[in-house]
């Protein structure tokens, strides 16, 4: 009897795990001809200062853009790149999209900050990652600083130093480098303390649990931001959706925010509502004082 049950579920595992795999498989063709295709589409997010509401920037992020085709989320196809080594080839498409749209948008007098562009580590070890980035940057015409890129702290840490060598050149190029989803990832305060980083960004699953007295949400979320000030970093909360979180966040000393509450992931022609008129002189406007490095 224990026998015969166990064969059953034997076979309901291996059932599930080949549908599993029918799924993945079937994914990866579908990104596979959406790169070829040239079927990926950028969305934009405003991050902004939270005292003032002033935009400090935008994050990218990217979408498949398949009519008729069930939608998927980056955070399922993000992973399969990466394992299937496409991830260089998106994440070159983006990079050079993203900075060619700040610069129009620049052309036209708009003032979109920093562009915040997410970087796979497995991206970004690969050999000419950095090189492309700065092809990118050229050809766009767009000064490094107006470039702000996103590493997972978990990719980071897998990533080891040899990911700490290309963020310091990164770095030495002008390029700004923040840690996404902090607080996942288990990195010690010495490691941050010798990365190049200027700003941390607090998963939104923290912020998710701001007001949860069981999860300690408040506690974790001041122990972060007092972590990021002691080591001279701005401090950004991301998923932002309700009021009562954002004046929590206020209250703790978090300096900037994004989240559904100041705007969802758009389009570029729809994200341009939200960028102020270029001030001129002195060279970067407002967002030199606004955003230490
Ligand atoms: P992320 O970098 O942490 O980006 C923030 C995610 O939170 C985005 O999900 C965004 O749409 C979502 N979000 C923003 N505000 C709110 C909110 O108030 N509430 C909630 N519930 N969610 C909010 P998205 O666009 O699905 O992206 C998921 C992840 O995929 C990103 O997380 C990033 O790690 C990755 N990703 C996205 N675009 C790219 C890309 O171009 N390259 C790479 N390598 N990864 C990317
Ligand atoms: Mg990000
Ligand atoms: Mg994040
Ligand atoms: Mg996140």
């Amino acid at each position: 009897q224990a026998k015969r049950a166990g064969r059953g579920t034997f076979r309901y595992y291996t059932e599930a795990l080949t549908q599993a795999a029918q799924q993945r498989l079937q994914l990866d063709g579908r990104l596979r001809r959406a790169l070829e295709r040239g079927e990926f589409a950028l969305f934009y997010q405003p991050l902004y200062r939270l005292a003032d509401r002033q935009l400090l920037g935008l994050e990218v992020l990217v979408r498949l853009d398949q009519p008729g085709l069930p939608p998927v989320g980056p955070a399922e196809f993000i992973p399969l790149l990466e394992d299937n080594g496409l991830i260089c080839e998106l994440g070159a498409w983006v990079m050079r999209q993203a900075c060619l749209q700040a610069r129009a948008w620049l052309d036209e007098g708009l003032d979109c900050g920093r562009i915040a562009v997410n970087v796979s580590s497995v991206e970004l070890l690969r050999d000419p990652s950095i090189e492309r980035i700065r092809h990118a940057l050229d050809e766009a015409g767009l000064p490094a600083s107006r470039l702000e890129i996103e590493i997972t702290e978990s990719g980071l840490m897998q990533a080891g130093s040899p990911a700490e060598e290309v963020l310091h050149r990164l770095r030495a190029m002008g390029v700004r480098l923040a840690i996404d989803d902090f607080g996942t990832g288990y990195s010690s305060l010495a490691y941050l303390k010798r990365l190049p980083v200027g700003k941390l960004k607090i998963d939104r699953s923290f912020v998710a649990d701001l007001g949860d007295e069981a999860c300690h949400g408040s506690a974790l979320v001041g122990t972060m931001v007092a972590m990021g000030r002691g080591l001279d970093l701005a401090v950004l909360a991301e998923g932002i959706e309700t009021e009562e979180q954002l004046r929590r966040l206020v209250a703790l000393g978090c300096e900037a925010g994004q989240g559904y509450l100041f705007g969802r992931p758009a389009p570029a022609p729809l994200a341009r509502q939200w960028l102020p008129p270029l001030q001129h002189a002195p060279a970067q406007g407002a967002l030199a004082s606004v955003w230490p490095d």
